[in-house]
């Protein structure tokens, strides 16, 4: 394959010539105290970086995003349990899914594209027996951004678990797990993390890893007692992305003597200044709530919105991330994640300019 792309998807994403010289070491044995130590960090980092308390638990998954989000639905609930479910677009409906395959009552809130989640809709599922909340911090399908203090709010007054799959916008938007009420949160590596695909972390509040114990999981591979009682001695149950998870502590110390802080607001520079270049161009931005992660663009002129994420990845190298479905002619989005600056950013406005010019656009 071609190695002279420039990626404005949204996993993976361009990830920075370190982590990249990781990526090409020797592969070390895993069941040494040197590993649990590092995976100990891993933890810790993880935890701090979400602002949570460290007497939280985090498992570790050699799996992608989805993955994650299935054993966390699994191992949390049961046949007992009442659901609500947000669905703004294909990551909302990933968890409709995985209710209907594991028979788990639920309800959906399903909003249309681009809208966001307001309290007086979420009110209305007040006072109706949920025992959890089932929410995408940011539907990156469609590029909005839940208010998730709101929703937290929300769960606790109504006694619900809040669990959050945050992997599109952890790194890149605010994250207050404990201040927001979030009981557990799904992250992946090749998102704001930067890392090749592969590993996911769970993040579990003591709560939750209590509801963990006392439910039974049919399940071997995705048990989550197993990962939290491995990660007491920095270890998991099974061979993990030995390699990813190397890189991991990387970009975790990294983030971290950089200050989170920082990071956010680099992301949110660089989004700005690409939706203050893309404003005199025919799309519009339908979201009614964005995350620093992703702008989503819609041509304003009826041209495929596909044709145009074809032309500049023949073209020009450049990659956006096409939408699937209903949305594949209508949406395109542009990834403000991973190792990207303002002059990345100039030279996906060049090729559009140069669209313009020829016509296509
Ligand atoms: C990327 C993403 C996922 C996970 O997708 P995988 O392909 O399984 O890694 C889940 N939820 C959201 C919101 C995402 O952006």
């Amino acid at each position: 394959m071609e190695n002279n792309f420039k990626l404005f998807s949204v996993g993976p994403v361009e990830m920075n010539d370190e982590i990249r010289e990781i990526g090409g070491e020797r592969i070390p044995y895993f069941r040494t105290d040197e590993f649990s130590s590092l995976m100990l960090e891993n933890e810790k980092l993880i935890k701090k970086l979400m602002n949570t308390s460290d007497k939280s638990k985090a498992a570790f998954l050699t799996a992608s995003g989805t993955g994650a989000m299935e054993a966390a639905i699994m191992n949390m609930f049961n046949q007992q349990d009442k659901l609500l479910v947000v669905v703004g677009g294909s990551f909302g409906e990933r968890f409709k899914q995985i209710c209907e395959i594991y028979n788990i009552n639920h309800d959906v809130i399903q909003l249309n594209q681009g809208e966001q989640l307001t309290k007086d809709r979420l009110y209305e599922y007040s006072n109706k027996g949920y025992t959890g909340m089932l929410i995408n911090a940011h539907e990156t399908s469609t590029g909005v951004y839940y208010d998730l203090q709101m929703v937290g709010e929300f769960c606790s007054k109504e006694n619900m678990f809040f669990i959050v799959d945050s992997i599109s916008s952890f790194l890149a938007d605010p994250y207050y797990m404990d201040e927001w009420k979030i009981d557990l949160t799904i992250i992946s590596s090749q998102k704001a993390l930067a890392l090749p695909p592969g590993i996911s972390a769970i993040v579990m509040n003591e709560r939750t890893v209590e509801k963990i114990y006392s439910n039974e999981v049919k399940c071997l591979y995705f048990n989550l007692k197993d990962y939290i009682e491995n990660g007491k001695r920095g270890q998991t149950p099974f061979t993990p992305a030995v390699g990813i998870l190397i890189q991991l502590n990387y970009r975790l110390k990294y983030v971290d003597e950089i200050g989170l802080d920082n990071i956010i607001e680099k992301t949110k520079v660089l989004a700005e200044d690409f939706r203050s270049k893309i404003a005199k161009f025919p799309f519009t931005i339908p979201s009614e709530r964005l995350s620093n992660a992703v702008t989503p663009l819609k041509p304003k002129n009826g041209l495929s919105a596909y044709y145009i994420y074809t032309y500049l990845k023949e073209n020009y190298n450049i990659y956006l991330c096409p939408s699937g479905g209903s949305l594949k002619d209508s949406l395109v989005r542009v990834g403000h994640i991973g190792e990207l600056n303002t002059s990345d950013n100039d030279v996906l406005i060049d090729a559009l300019s140069d669209m313009e010019r020829k016509g296509i656009i």
